[in-house]
């Protein structure tokens, strides 16, 4: 049995790390680490990685006629016991370095850019949309790719076009319009808006493949569908109750300070991961525990 320690680190971002197992094949690994306004918090959130993981799993499958993806397997003996459940093999690709965001709703830096210059990465929308409104149809609104510690920054179409081609350009924004179509129809079937996510693409042989991880709460913004109301920030699904306490008195942070959040209250981690769980269930309709364990 394969243990960590056989496969070279190449990469970690902020909540997850890369491993080479081969030429061919890397093992991606999403811890229990949990981000909240651009820190990473102290406090893990028990089985995080698991769910995500098992998320991505179930993604992959309802999309594969769409698109070939990236994943080989997610239990076999691989897979180190230390990892199992929270870690993917995947084929290593060569990554396009775009960041495919597709959006059916206003929100973030969505909004931010709608409200200075009434457009998002270009594209030009009817006035008079409010946070959260859902946008006449999905839009590709393309980011770069930033170094650790960077924000992603929204650029246009013609960007994308010269850092990959017109042709590679022009698949990824159709592939990632298809997929969030397929993907937000799915989920509102659930009780769940879909109101943006982020792919990343890769070639293999020549060919665009799907990569990374996909429409995972740390990818997208998932809201619940019941009290959806614009004009305001709507709730996110997963992570709410970290955002309503690290912003509450009670947490004694400040959060225009450049001071990292404090520790989490048990009760908010064990509400949390039961919201991770949730959102898990009610977009796959399986349950957690036939996840492997
Ligand atoms: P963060 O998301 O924390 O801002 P990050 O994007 O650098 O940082 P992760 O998302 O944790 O870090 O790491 C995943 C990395 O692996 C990304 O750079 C992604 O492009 C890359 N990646 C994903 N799938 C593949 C693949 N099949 N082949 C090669 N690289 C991949
Ligand atoms: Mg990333």
């Amino acid at each position: 049995m394969a243990t960590l320690e056989d496969y070279p680190k190449i990469a970690a971002g902020k909540v997850r790390e890369l491993h080479a197992i081969d030429d061919e094949h890397l093992l991606l690994v999403a811890s229990d680490r949990i981000s909240a306004y651009d820190f990473v918090l102290d406090s893990p959130i028990p089985d995080k990685g698991r769910v995500l993981t098992a998320m991505s799993v179930f993604w992959f499958d309802l999309l594969a006629d769409l698109v070939p993806n990236h994943l080989v397997a997610w239990d076999d003996e691989r897979i180190p016991a230390e990892v199992r459940g929270r870690a993917l093999v995947v084929r290593r690709l060569e990554m396009l370095q775009v960041e495919a965001v597709a959006r059916g709703f206003l929100a973030g830096s969505g909004t931010r850019d709608y409200t200075a210059t009434g457009s998002v990465c270009g594209i030009e929308l009817p006035p008079g949309l409010v946070e959260a409104s859902r946008l006449p149809e999905p839009i590709f609104t393309p980011a770069t790719k930033a170094a650790i510690g960077e924000h992603d920054e929204n650029v246009s179409y013609e960007a994308v076009v010269a850092e990959i081609g017109p042709e590679r350009a022009a698949e990824v924004r159709e592939l990632t319009l298809a997929l969030y179509r397929r993907a937000a129809e799915h989920a509102e079937t659930r009780g769940i808006i879909l109101a943006d996510t982020k792919f990343e693409f890769g070639v293999l042989d020549g060919q665009v493949v799907l990569g990374d991880e996909v429409l995972t709460p740390d990818s997208s913004r998932y809201w619940p569908l019941e009290g959806y109301a614009p004009g305001a920030a709507q709730p996110a699904f997963d992570k709410q109750f970290v955002r309503d306490w690290l912003t509450s008195p009670e947490s004694g942070w400040d959060r225009a300070s450049d001071t990292a959040p404090p520790a989490l209250p048990d009760e908010v981690v064990a509400a949390t991961r039961d919201r991770y769980v949730q959102a898990y269930e009610l977009v796959t309709g399986r349950s957690f525990a036939d996840w492997i364990a």
